[in-house]
């Protein structure tokens, strides 16, 4: 693997692609700063080499061009309190002021470009975009993980313009040999834990899975697909209508293949999609009718929990429950929990990014699993097999 480690950067300019979509609140403020952190390895790196350090990122999802809204300015304070220094900021990713500034840029010294998606082009992967980027540094560093899998003007077209000088930084390395560490090299009991609301974001995954664990949970709003599928009534809960036959396939095809299937039998169920609905327990395959299932119930997390606890490997995808309302959050906090327990002694455990991440910083988890990975898409996507845009043009 092509890594910052191989070169020193040493009189060089770094124009490191990084992952800076950050949430922010209505007075700009970070709410979660995790993707900056996560690329303070790399950048510190280069700094320490002697090297000068140009960042370019999207934040959010611009329609029309230049929004305050979406503003990377709003992280420079921020930026420059993790890194004890200065930063330099860019109204515009490309244009004279930024290859001024690049220009001016010594040995050191960090430059933050504005928001890659005013432009549409970035998007697009248009070329012409790609190379006035290129035309700012000397190294190309690709350590935004979050988007390796789009084939955008910034994460992949512009590697073409840095022949022999295009590398992954440390949190690209960390992601890619994570995912590899479960993918084809887990230590056996391996299990695989899916969740979140729909089946069919998933059975891609799912169905590779089935080649490789040795159990598979499945909670979350996907498991009353496979409940309906086996004729339980399941009330208004969740349900891909369209994927009930797909439901008994992969049920079978667990069977044949002799993996452990653990589906919920409970479930917490409530009279309203709401915190202030009223609850109740209820058989997986016998929730009354006008109710619906929120969470995974107390039967299911004790199963669950035995699974987990018993694995040496553990790959975790997605929520059991509406863990984002207090009274539908057990489910998933008891899973982190064993997962926290399972790594504790001995096991690996990666957790996928985006809300599976989410449910793991708000239990307070995260420093207690092996791996949180920054990616939710990127990751699902390298897991079921496709090459990723971002990865693929560091590689070629
Ligand atoms: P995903 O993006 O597919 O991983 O889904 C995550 C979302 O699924 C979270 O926002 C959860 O609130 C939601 N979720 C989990 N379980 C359920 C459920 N039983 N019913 C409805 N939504 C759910």
């Amino acid at each position: 693997m092509k890594t910052i480690d191989q070169i020193s950067f040493a009189g060089k300019k770094a124009l490191i692609r990084v992952d800076f979509n950050v949430p922010l609140d209505k007075d700009y403020n970070i709410t979660d700063d995790n993707r900056m952190t996560a690329a303070l390895p790399t950048i510190n790196k280069i700094l320490k080499d002697g090297g000068a350090v140009i960042l370019m990122s999207h934040l959010g999802r611009p329609k029309d061009g230049p929004t305050e809204k979406y503003s990377l300015k709003h992280l420079v304070p921020h930026l420059a309190d993790l890194l004890g220094q200065q930063v330099e900021f860019a109204d515009d990713c490309i244009g004279a002021e930024a290859v001024e500034k690049a220009k001016a840029l010594g040995k050191g010294e960090v430059l933050l470009l504005e928001n890659l998606r005013f432009y549409k082009e970035e998007e697009k992967g248009d070329k012409d975009f790609a190379e006035k980027l290129s035309k700012l540094g000397d190294i190309y560093v690709n350590d935004a993980f979050g988007t390796a899998h789009r084939a955008h003007a910034s994460t992949a077209v512009i590697a073409q313009f840095f022949p022999g000088a295009k590398y992954f930084g440390y949190l690209m390395a960390a992601e890619l040999n994570n995912a590899e560490k479960v993918l084809n090299g887990a230590v056996k009991p391996f299990t695989a834990i899916m969740g979140g609301a729909k089946v069919s974001d998933k059975i891609e995954l799912i169905e590779r899975l089935l080649d490789k664990v040795d159990s598979l949970i499945i909670g979350g709003g996907m498991a009353y697909t496979f409940a309906k599928a086996q004729g339980g009534n399941i009330g208004k809960s969740l349900v891909e209508e369209d994927k009930l036959e797909l439901a008994l396939t992969l049920i079978e095809k667990a069977k044949s293949k002799g993996v452990n299937l653990v589906l919920p039998t409970d479930s917490v169920i409530a009279d309203n999609f709401s915190n202030d609905a009223n609850t109740d327990i209820a058989p997986n395959n016998n929730i009354k009718d006008g109710w619906m299932g929120l969470d995974i119930g107390p039967d299911s997390i004790v199963e669950f929990k035995k699974v987990v606890e018993g694995s040496k490997t553990i790959l975790w995808n997605g929520p059991m429950g509406v863990f984002e309302m207090e009274k539908f959050e057990a489910g998933t906090k008891a899973i982190a929990e064993s997962v926290v327990k399972a790594t504790e002694n001995g096991a690996f455990s990666l957790i996928g990014g985006g809300d599976s991440a989410a449910a793991v910083a708000k239990f307070n988890f995260t420093e207690d699993v092996s791996y949180v990975s920054t990616g939710g898409g990127a990751l699902l996507e390298y897991m079921e097999g496709k090459e990723l845009p971002g990865v693929k043009a560091i590689n070629e």
